[in-house]
């Protein structure tokens, strides 16, 4: 794999007028497989002119809903074409194994654009009963404008299509900016998009670093922000957007608590939470990654979670029998590595994996499934988000005190119960604060459901009709007959 990838702007593909560039590697062996253009100043306001362009452009604003939904619909029969190219591109740039490339990344993005392009036709404005006399008062659903769609590196392609097909749906034109990690599959989706037909502007991409990001950010011409990455730079997106007052959403951190009563079968929360904790290698937004087991359960749940995870197939995202892959960066492994350290220094016990992989899979960023005993709720591994394979077991002695521990964090994006009880179940999902509670299951995103966090996991709601809101303005119409 050699990929040159440049950016697509106004419907051509270019490099950068100062022709800088940067790499990206397979993090399964640290192999270099592509070059990409970086967007400077001049690019992103070429695209965001393109961008805003084709807003006012009759091939794409005056195009009847019908066919709006139509190029969505192609676009997700273009990612099933070529579905097996794309998933091997995401595993090799992400390192995910590619049975959750092709089930997970290009499933989930071929179902969103499907999804989306049924509710091109049905986005409607509502008569409002007003009370001046003789009047109408109508509601006009409006696209927002100029939508720039920042993505992180753990899921690039699912995430990317998260945000272009409901902007989309709605009218809107976007500039995509993919994490410098992980640019490959964006490039191959906005391929996509061209190839669908599109209008020349509707679909901008631009591939480069913060910096890139952070002139989109600023960029007056641009209307909204949909963004998905760390709570940090959620803020700082914040900030760089108050001047112009940009729409913005966010979908940002999470440290999911994953509560195992007393009631629960063992086995099944093992199974569920292993994969709800290492899907990715646990680089998920909504990842469980607190787990608080009924004192009584503990041991019983801890010993046969260690067994397996350890049991896991470690190896490169390519080979059919790895189970995990790699994380995404060797960055990232470091920032991992340390933060087990942390756990061990304040007195967490490792009960299983703890290091890097090495022999074979040195030469990878690879990391052995972690599972932690002896946690306290104030550790570090307890309380910030970790983004790997490293699993906290926490224990309570009374389900009153639960909601409590599971709240005392500054996020809340997903959260899990598991019980045979229903009172449990029920109590414990009205009382978690957070956008996502899951009974007797991981977590999973579906483009029916609302996805998106409480508190600093974010602002606002992806996927469902609550995506249609994010990326349309509301307008009233009076209309006075006399
Ligand atoms: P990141 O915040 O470092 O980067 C995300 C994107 O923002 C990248 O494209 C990056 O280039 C860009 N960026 C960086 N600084 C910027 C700035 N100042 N202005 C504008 N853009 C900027 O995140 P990451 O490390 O790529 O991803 C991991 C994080 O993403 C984790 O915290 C994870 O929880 C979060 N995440 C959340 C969800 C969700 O749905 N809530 C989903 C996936 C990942």
């Amino acid at each position: 794999m050699d990929v040159r990838g440049r950016l697509f702007i106004g419907g051509a593909w270019t490099a950068a007028a100062d022709g800088a560039e940067f790499t990206t590697r397979d993090p399964a062996t640290g192999t270099v497989l592509g070059t990409c253009a970086q967007a400077g100043q001049a690019e992103v306001d070429d695209a965001v002119e393109a961008a805003r362009g084709a807003l006012a452009d009759p091939a794409w604003a005056g195009l009847p809903a019908a066919e709006r939904a139509r190029l969505l619909w192609r676009v997700a029969d273009l990612i099933e074409r070529d579905a097996a190219e794309l998933a091997e591109t995401e595993t090799r740039d992400q390192g995910q194994p590619l049975r959750v490339a092709r089930t997970v990344s290009v499933a989930g993005a071929a179902e969103h654009f499907r999804y989306y392009a049924g509710w091109v036709t049905k986005i409607e404005g509502a008569v409002s009963p007003v009370s001046f006399p003789r009047t109408l008062h109508f509601t006009r659903r409006e696209p927002v404008g100029v939508c720039a769609l920042i993505t992180p590196w753990n899921f690039p392609l699912m995430i990317a299509a998260w945000k272009m097909a409901p902007a989309l749906a709605c009218g809107n034109t976007v500039v995509l900016k993919p994490a410098e990690q992980t640019p490959l599959s964006a490039l191959h989706l906005v391929r996509l998009c061209a190839e669908a037909g599109f209008p020349p502007g509707v679909v901008n991409l631009l591939t480069g670093g913060p910096e890139t990001g952070r002139a989109l950010v600023e960029h007056p011409g641009v209307d909204k922000v949909s963004f998905t990455g760390s709570t940090e730079v959620g803020r700082e997106i914040v900030r760089a957007s108050a001047d112009d007052l940009k729409r913005v959403t966010l979908e940002l951190g999470g440290k999911a608590p994953s509560i195992v009563a007393r009631d629960a079968d063992v086995d099944a929360a093992v199974e569920g939470n292993v994969q709800g904790a290492l899907l990715n290698s646990g680089q998920v937004c909504a990842a469980y990654s607190r787990f608080y087991v009924d004192r009584h359960r503990a041991e019983e749940f801890t010993e046969k979670l260690a067994v397996a995870v350890a049991a896991l197939r470690l190896g490169p995202g390519l080979s059919p029998d790895t189970q995990m892959g790699p994380l995404v960066t060797e960055e990232h492994l470091r920032r991992v590595d340390a933060m087990v350290r942390e756990g061990v220094a304040a007195g967490a016990q490792v009960v299983t994996g703890g290091e890097r992989a090495d022999g074979p899979l040195g030469g990878g960023n690879f990391y052995r499934p972690t599972v932690f005993g002896a946690v306290r709720d104030e550790m570090v591994i307890a309380r910030e988000e970790i983004f790997g394979p490293v699993l906290p077991v926490l224990t309570y002695d009374d389900e009153d005190e639960l909601a409590a521990r599971a709240n005392d964090t500054r996020y809340g994006l997903a959260a899990a119960v598991w019980t045979k009880d229903l009172s449990t179940a029920h109590r414990l999902a009205a009382d978690v604060r957070a956008g996502a509670v899951f009974v007797n299951m991981p977590p999973v995103p579906d483009p029916a459901a609302p996805w998106g966090g409480f508190r600093s996991s974010g602002w606002g709601r992806e996927m469902g009709s609550y995506a249609l809101d994010v990326f349309t303005e509301t307008k009233g119409v009076w209309i006075h007959h006399g």
